[in-house]
């Protein structure tokens, strides 16, 4: 009689989800990765990668739990501080893609309201400095 066969296969009854079950480094809070084996953590969703160490946050952190450094960029247009996951400015949803080069393009294409000058001398004066550069 194989009274042994319905027995589990496997070794391990279960992963311990507080240590990574690759490398068995504590997790760091804050983190959806093992910032060592780069394991994901089970049930951490995860957010930014870090620029600065590259370690994998957590969904919605703005701040990189490990190294400290910023997970977001400020907006060219509304310097609203946006995590470096999205795609677009939060507050202004401007793409980033391209946002230095249009705020560039609108800066020169249309004049700036702050310029009052009724002689129209700095327009004078670029329209030199392109003519002889
Ligand atoms: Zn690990
Ligand atoms: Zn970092
Ligand atoms: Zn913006």
């Amino acid at each position: 009689m194989a009274h042994d066969s319905d027995r589990p296969a496997a070794g391990h009854s279960h992963g311990c989800d507080h240590d990574c079950h690759t490398c068995g480094a504590a997790p760091l809070a804050g983190l959806a990765a093992c910032p060592y084996c780069r394991c994901a953590y089970q049930g951490v969703a995860p957010g930014v990668t870090c620029p600065g160490c590259t370690a994998i946050n957590a969904r919605g952190r703005t701040v990189c739990a490990q190294c400290n450094g910023s997970l977001t960029r400020a907006c060219v247009f509304c310097a609203f501080a946006t995590p470096l996951d999205q795609p677009q400015c939060a507050r202004c949803h401007e793409p980033f893609a391209g946002a230095e080069e249009r705020k560039r393009a609108r800066d020169a294409g249309r004049a700036p309201s702050t310029n009052t000058d009724p002689t129209g001398a700095n327009i004078f004066n670029s329209l030199n400095s392109i003519l002889k550069g």
